[in-house]
Order: structure tokens, then C-alpha cells, then sequence
């Protein structure tokens, strides 16, 4: 393909990679350990600009008054809102959509995943999405791998056998699958989620890491050294468990559909109780109510609630949420997030169909999904665009990159090379290339935050109580999302209820 053709090609970058949020300095006490103040970032944001340019924001007087406002319309606090859709409920999102990291989007009427993409049937979000009236469909489809250009079907099954490797590192391989399959995670839970999965590498050969610092950057935010090894246990004892079967489902464009379904069902009765576009800025508590103020277009509101559900993530959390205890705020301090792109590869022709989620080591993005692949089967279901979901996590230092739209199309255009170099048949054009980015999607699961820092970070601070997935663990995914949201309303009913606060609450408790 001659470089001009290529050139034709339309790239559009989306997303936003706010370091923090829209911040009134003057409203926030002072967050111990913040050497600096708040980095206010971001792009199309005309809040972040105000703050940026030195605009100081005041606080107005109350103007509502609600049982509970929910900060955050990502799973977690539409879940919340869900659970709490009998209540007066406020919910308040920043960005137009809702969603958060479960958010979908539409090429022609063709869905694709900009973020979440399945989950499996033994987990709360499979009953959850039933519950909310949503068929789960299955997924089938064991992941394969895409190797030296080979694609290899069921890579922990029968893969194990056809990797294009020498024979002792695909002896290597099978090694550390029995190996990993004999851990019994509660006996050694421990020792594996305080140690980091690397541990467990030791004196395999290079391209059995290669193959988890793809997947596990893709799944829980880090690399074998990163990670906890509990996670890398976790991950694998469940993709054999039931091999070949394979326990998963999602729909078109991934679990951006569990997030339309609630926002569906919501606003049939609450419509007047979901605002997007509407950024908190603080969240100031007294002895008998909490005052949240947002602003919304360019107008700041305040709105006052017996009770606040934070389902923002900590990194945004801990800077508007006055009078944090100092522990809590250093252990908000202490998750660490990984900057994410999602590149769609829009193709108007069948160019990779062969499995639901291919694992590409060594390639500038980790793995891929075929958007479309639990409808392609259903009669009548004609393919009008093959989508190719390219997961592009990257390293915490590399955030900068996501920034500028020039450098952002820069990883979309690496994506694409990859792609056209990944096997034979692959040096295809597509019609487009959306790239969606985020600056901290993905919190990492690293060694001790499961144990240590998780349990810190969702202690309920009298009125203000505290979901999200970041809340949970052990890995960022659905589950604990909304999870997180059923232990919070719980927490604030109590409260309501005038009951006393547990000393410390799990999920699912
Ligand atoms: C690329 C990718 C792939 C993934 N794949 C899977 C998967 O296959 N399966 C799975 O189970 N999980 C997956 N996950 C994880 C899953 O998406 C998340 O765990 C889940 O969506 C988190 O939901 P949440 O509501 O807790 O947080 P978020 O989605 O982060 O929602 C927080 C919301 O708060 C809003 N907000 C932030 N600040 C403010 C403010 N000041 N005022 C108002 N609103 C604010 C944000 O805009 C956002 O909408 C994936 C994540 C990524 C990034």
C-alpha cells in the first residue's frame, strides 16, 4: 500500500485525560502528602481552563436539597442510583455521557467497546445485568494468541501444544499452567497478594512473561513485576477452569450496554435526577448534612444531602472530598492508575473474525476484540463492519502521550502498523481508526492494595461513603463497581436510618 493511500485513512481521537478534575483551591483544605497542588489537566474541558487561568470559584448558596447525591456516573454510581431509585437521589457525572470506563460507541449503527468489554457468568454483574433486564450472551470463544504470525486457538488448552516456540518453551509453558493450577489462593492469599506475580515467573524463559506483561497490563493495569501475584493466579486458574468452555459473555461494543440499560431503566422515572456535564468541585460536610457544589455548563451549584456516594475514583476523589482523615487520603494516594487507549480499527471488509479476544505479545497494543462477535452468529446478523478492538494500556510515564491530539494519533498509527504486520492477511486498510483515550482508567493491582490499602480507602467518613471499583479490588472490573455500590447505599441507608456505622465494611457484606 503506497504511503498516500494511507494518508487517507481518517483518524479521530476521543477522550479526555484530566490528571485531576476542576479543583476550587480555595474550597479544599489541605490534602496531607500533596507536595504540590492539585495538576489541573485536561482537554475540551472548559472547567479545567477556567481553573487553569487562575478563575476562582465560590461556593453558592444551597439550592436543593436531596436524600443522597452520587458523584460519579460511571457502573458504580449508576448502580448506585439503581439501588437507590425509590430514594431522591442526585446523580452527577462530568462528561456528557455516562458510563465511565463502560461506555460503547457507534460507527454507522455498529457498536464497539471503548473500554470495558466482558464478564464472567459466576460474577455479580451477570445477575446484576439479568436483574436490570439485560440477556447476557455468550462469549465461546477461549482466547487465542497471535504468534510470530500464527494464530493459535485456546491458548492455556490445547494452544499449549501448537505455540510457535522451541519445545522447552512450550514445555515451560505447561509447566507453569500446572503450577499455577495446584495454588490454593486461600491458604497463600497472604503471601500472593503481598508479593508480585514476577515472583512466580522466576526461571521461566523470556516469552512466557512477554505473554503476561500483554495480559496483564490489558486486565489489571500492570506487568509481572507490578502486579500481584494473586491476580495472575486468579486469571489464569479461571480461563482453564472450565476449558475449553469458556464462561464469558458481553454484547456488541462490550459492557458499554449494561451502562445504556441503566440509564434506560433510570430515566423512565428520575430523568430530572441524572445530571451530566455537571463536575463537583467539592464536597464539604457539617454535622448535619454534606454540600456538594458542581458546575454545570457555566453556572456553580450547590446542593445539600443527608448523605454522599463517592464513585469517582480516588485520584479524583480524595482532591474534593473535604476533611479526609490524613491515612485515608495517603492510602487514596497510594493506587496508582495506568493511562489506556482503545483503538478501533473500523474495517469495511472481514478481516480478523477467527476469535472473541486474541493476545498479540510484543505488539504496540496487547490484545484484540471483535466487537461484534456474540451477534455474528444470529440469524438473519449480516457483518457490515468488522471492528477490531486494539487494547492499548500504557506505562504511567507514557501519560503525556495521550495529551495532544498530534501524539495521541501517533499510538493510533502504531496501532495500525502492528496490525498490518500481525499475520498474513492483515495489511488491510480500514475506513477509520478511532482512538479513545483515558489518563487514569485502570487502577493497578499491585502487591498489598488489595490487602492493605483497598480495605483504608472505602472506610465510610460519617455522611460521605465511598464506591467505585478502585474501592474493592482485587482487580478493576465490573463486579466490584457495582459491588461497591450496593455496600455504599447500604452504608448510607444505615446512616439515614440513624443505625450505628460498621467499624470497617467489605463488599458484598
Ligand atoms: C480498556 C478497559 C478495559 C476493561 N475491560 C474490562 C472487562 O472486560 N471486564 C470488566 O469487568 N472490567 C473491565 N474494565 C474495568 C471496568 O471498566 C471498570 O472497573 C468499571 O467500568 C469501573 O466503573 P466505576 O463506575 O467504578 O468507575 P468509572 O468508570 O471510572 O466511573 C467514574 C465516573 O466518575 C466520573 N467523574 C469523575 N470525576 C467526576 C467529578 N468531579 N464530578 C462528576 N463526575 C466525575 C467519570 O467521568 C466517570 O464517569 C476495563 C477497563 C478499561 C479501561
Amino acid at each position: 500500500m503506497s504511503s498516500n493511500r494511507r494518508e487517507f485513512i481518517k483518524f479521530v481521537v476521543a477522550g479526555s485525560v484530566a490528571a485531576g478534575c476542576p479543583i476550587d483551591f480555595l474550597l479544599l483544605a489541605a490534602q496531607p502528602g500533596d507536595a504540590h497542588p492539585p495538576m489541573i489537566e485536561g482537554e475540551d474541558n472548559r472547567i479545567c481552563h477556567q481553573v487553569r487561568d487562575g478563575k476562582v470559584f465560590t461556593r453558592p448558596p444551597v439550592s436543593a436539597r436531596h436524600d443522597v447525591v452520587i458523584v460519579g456516573g460511571g457502573l458504580s454510581g449508576l448502580a448506585a442510583a439503581y439501588f437507590l431509585r425509590q430514594r431522591d437521589f442526585l446523580l452527577l457525572e462530568k462528561e456528557p455521557h455516562w458510563g465511565g470506563n463502560a461506555y460503547a460507541m457507534e460507527y454507522q449503527g455498529s457498536a464497539y467497546g471503548t473500554g470495558t468489554a466482558f464478564l464472567y457468568n459466576d460474577e455479580y454483574a451477570y445477575g446484576f445485568a439479568r436483574q436490570i433486564g439485560l440477556e447476557p450472551l455468550p462469549v465461546d470463544s477461549p482466547d487465542g494468541s497471535l504468534i510470530n504470525g500464527e494464530w493459535i486457538a485456546d491458548t492455556w488448552g490445547d494452544g499449549l501444544d501448537k505455540l510457535p516456540y522451541p519445545a522447552p518453551v512450550r514445555e515451560a509453558f505447561k509447566k507453569f499452567k500446572k503450577e499455577i493450577l495446584a495454588i490454593d489462593l486461600d491458604k497463600r492469599a497472604k503471601e500472593l497478594y503481598n508479593h508480585p506475580f514476577s515472583d512466580l515467573l522466576r526461571g521461566y524463559p523470556e516469552e512466557l512473561k512477554l505473554w503476561w506483561d500483554s495480559y496483564g497490563p490489558s486486565n489489571y493495569g500492570a506487568t509481572t513485576e507490578d502486579a500481584a501475584a494473586a491476580v495472575g493466579v486468579i486469571e489464569l486458574q479461571a480461563m482453564v477452569a472450565e476449558s475449553p468452555h469458556d464462561d464469558r459473555f458481553t454484547w456488541p461494543g462490550g459492557l458499554g450496554a449494561m451502562s445504556n440499560k441503566l440509564v434506560e431503566v433510570l430515566s423512565s422515572k428520575s430523568a430530572e435526577r441524572m445530571q451530566s456535564g455537571a463536575t463537583t468541585v467539592s464536597v464539604i460536610s457539617d454535622k448535619n448534612q454534606v454540600q456538594v457544589t458542581y458546575m454545570q455548563g457555566a453556572e456553580l451549584k450547590t446542593v445539600a444531602a443527608k448523605a454522599v456516594i463517592m464513585a469517582t475514583p480516588k485520584f479524583i476523589t480524595r482532591r474534593i472530598v473535604d476533611g479526609l482523615p490524613a491515612k485515608q487520603t495517603e492510602a487514596m494516594h497510594r493506587i496508582r492508575y495506568i493511562p489506556y487507549a482503545v483503538v478501533n480499527l473500523i474495517f469495511d471488509k472481514p478481516v480478523f473474525n477467527k476469535g472473541f479476544d486474541t493476545w498479540c505479545p510484543g505488539s504496540t497494543f496487547t490484545d484484540i476484540t471483535v466487537a461484534d462477535w456474540v451477534i455474528r452468529n444470529q440469524p438473519g446478523y449480516k457483518q457490515k463492519y468488522n471492528i477490531l478492538t486494539c487494547y492499548t494500556p500504557l506505562r504511567e510515564e507514557d501519560r503525556a502521550v495521550l495529551l495532544n491530539d498530534a501524539s495521541a494519533r501517533r499510538v493510533a498509527a502504531n496501532v495500525l502498523r502492528d496490525f498490518q504486520k500481525l499475520y498474513p492477511g492483515s495489511n488491510v486498510d480500514p475506513v477509520e481508526v478511532h482512538l479513545y483515550r483515558r489518563g487514569h482508567p485502570l487502577y493497578m493491582s499491585t502487591p498489598g492494595l488489595f490487602t492493605e490499602v483497598q480495605p483504608l480507602v472505602r472506610q465510610a467518613m460519617d455522611r460521605v461513603f465511598f464506591a467505585n471499583t478502585d474501592s474493592e479490588g482485587p482487580e478493576s472490573t465490573v463486579s466490584p463497581a457495582i459491588l461497591s455500590a450496593q455496600r455504599a447505599v447500604k452504608e448510607a441507608e444505615n446512616r439515614l436510618a440513624g443505625k450505628p456505622m460498621a467499624a470497617r465494611t467489605t463488599a458484598g457484606d
